[in-house]
């Protein structure tokens, strides 16, 4: 995670600020980033001696992780490694405790997953102390309500966040927000927890993602700390959870979160929940929490259309104080036409470019160059993996992202979603599973030529990124992880 290294300076800064100094200069100066592991979730630190690290380990863990996750909320465990490397097998020591027969003893889980732990996601270090501080709130400073750029495909979004701001647990609760990916969900969610704390700087916000949550609960169960867990989920007034769709197939998780819910909403706290599908969509999840989730306002943000991705174009150029010309913004409004994380990764070669060589203009050809290497959206070719590759399926599909029945599709009603509705079936029929005309007019008891015009109307009308409507739509199918992509 290249981003860390960014950061590091930082982290080691907010030591300094808090750490006296010679206490920061003898143990914490020398500390250097060498790497992340388990998809960022620990970062392996390099120190100079054994001696350095014990005692790192046994007096700043706690501190040092507390810093680190400020910036990164992922993160949930430090590995202080000596950088000769030669006494590497000491701290191997830490993961194999989990393999234990005394660990496995200890625990009272029966739950299937405490087979799929990952060892490596733990150590000792993870006390209670460490895992369940209250003070602990994993806001990260740069997502905030001011930097959230307005746009018509999330503006439902953002007016319900300003609400929740007003009034944390009084409108709408729970709140449940969903779209594809890098389309701003992380980003909402933190600036509601950190306006609320601008605000009301008295009221416990929490964020973690459901595989914090996950990693939290499964903790406190090796621990022996699920009152601690308890109370660190039941004690806030506002619970931020992000990506809800990673507690998928794990039943205690479920239950555990079915509780905290339960609790949490009796007493009016903010629930806003984020996931990258809508409550009914999300697989192996409990019928009870779905219905939770739907108690209150489902909402999604929709795919950007060129106006929006030129307006968080324009704000981010500005933010990062330099300019580029009217034609080339365009190009790359139009080029990057997926999601803001897309286009972050797109102005961050750009503005390598710029500050590498800073006196030089930013020429045409240079941007096409880095446009090259980008997929548009529209023109990615997609195929079916064998897990949906028959056109019930798929059909199904279609009519779970337009709302239709299966009934409906089949129906010969004109009614104007559904009428398109069965044209995008057909035309997935023939892009997803190169069915023939034929063959797709027979699986809707219809003449081939009412086929043909259906293919040839939604292919047209795919490439038009004006045409919002169909564009998200279509998104959302190609979006389904069953799709996979050429
Ligand atoms: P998600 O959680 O939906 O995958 P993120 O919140 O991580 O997406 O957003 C991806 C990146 O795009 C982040 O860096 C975020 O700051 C940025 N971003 C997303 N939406 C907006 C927006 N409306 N205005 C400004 N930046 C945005
Ligand atoms: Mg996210």
């Amino acid at each position: 995670m290249a981003v860390l290294n960014d950061y590091w300076h930082l982290v080691l800064a907010d030591l300094k600020n808090n750490l006296n100094r010679s206490v920061y200069e003898t143990w914490l100066s020398q500390l250097e980033f060498l790497k992340t592991e388990n998809s960022g979730r620990k970062v392996v630190l390099s120190v100079p001696s054994r001696f350095n690290q014990k005692y790192l380990e046994t007096k700043f863990s706690t501190q040092l992780l507390e810093a680190v996750r400020k910036y990164f909320p992922r993160v949930i465990h430090l590995e202080f490694r000596i950088s000769q490397k030669k006494n590497l097998s000491d701290i191997q020591i830490q993961d194999s405790f989990f393999e234990s027969e005394e660990a496995k003893s200890s625990s009272k889980m029966k739950y299937k997953e405490t087979s799929k732990i990952d060892s490596r996601d733990f150590n000792l270090q993870l006390k209670p102390t460490t895992l369940f501080n209250d003070s602990l709130n994993n806001l990260n400073p740069k997502y905030t309500l001011e930097s959230f750029v307005q746009t018509s495909s999330n503006l439902l979004a953002c007016n319900v966040a300003k609400a929740i701001v007003e009034k944390p647990g009084q409108r709408y609760n729970p709140v449940f927000l969903y779209s594809g990916v890098g389309l701003g969900k992380t980003h909402l969610l933190q600036a509601i927890g950190q306006k609320i704390l601008e605000n009301q700087p008295n009221l416990k916000i929490k964020y973690a993602t459901s595989e914090m949550f996950f990693n939290h609960f499964i903790a406190s169960i090796q621990n022996k700390s699920g009152k601690a867990f308890h109370e660190y989920y039941r004690s806030c007034d506002v619970l931020l959870i992000d990506d809800i769709q990673f507690i998928s197939g794990k039943e205690a998780t479920q239950e555990a979160f079915f509780h905290a819910f339960n609790e949490l909403h009796q007493n009016n706290k903010q629930i806003v929940i984020t996931s990258d599908k809508p409550p009914k969509s999300i697989a192996s999840i409990e019928e009870r929490l779905v219905s939770r989730f739907e108690w209150g306002l489902v909402i999604d943000i929709g795919f950007p259309d060129f106006e929006d991705r030129l307006s968080v174009l324009n704000f981010k150029l500005d933010k990062l104080n330099f300019n580029l010309n009217e034609q080339q913004k365009v190009k790359i409004a139009t080029a990057v036409d997926t999601n803001f994380r897309d286009l972050e990764g797109v102005l961050n070669r750009i503005e390598a470019r710029i500050k590498l060589l800073p006196d030089r203009p930013f020429e045409d050809y240079e941007l096409a160059k880095i446009l090259a290497g980008f997929k548009k959206a529209s023109t990615i070719h997609f195929q079916i993996s064998n897990k949906l590759n028959n056109p019930q399926d798929l059909i199904e599909l279609v009519c779970s992202v337009f709302g239709v029945s299966k009934e409906e599709i089949y129906s010969t009603s004109r009614q104007q979603n559904l009428a398109l509705a069965r044209q995008v079936a057909m035309y997935c029929c023939r892009e997803f599973l190169n069915l023939s005309f034929p063959a797709t007019a027979k699986l809707f008891n219809r003449d081939h030529t009412t086929v043909m015009h259906a293919w040839k109307k939604i292919s047209k009308q795919s490439l038009d990124t004006k045409n919002t409507y169909l564009y998200n739509k279509l998104q959302e199918i190609r979006s389904n992880p069953f799709l996979l992509t050429k």
